[in-house]
């Protein structure tokens, strides 16, 4: 997978402001309106730490 930047602390597939996962789903936050700012766009792959961790017990 391409190298994929990524700023949030509290994923568990975050490692080094990079994203580790194998795949990423991106989608938009509102199907209301247009997507036309990078604002109305989230990570669907996104697994809080903790979470992860209590599955992994
Ligand atoms: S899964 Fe999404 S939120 Fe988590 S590190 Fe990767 S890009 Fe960031």
């Amino acid at each position: 997978m391409p190298r994929i930047k990524c700023s949030v602390d509290a994923c568990f597939y975050q490692e080094g402001n990079e994203c580790k996962a194998s795949s990423i789903q991106i989608r938009p936050t509102t199907m209301e309106h247009m997507t036309t700012v990078s604002d109305d766009t989230a990570c669907g792959t996104f697994v809080p730490r903790h979470v992860a961790a209590m599955q992994q017990k």
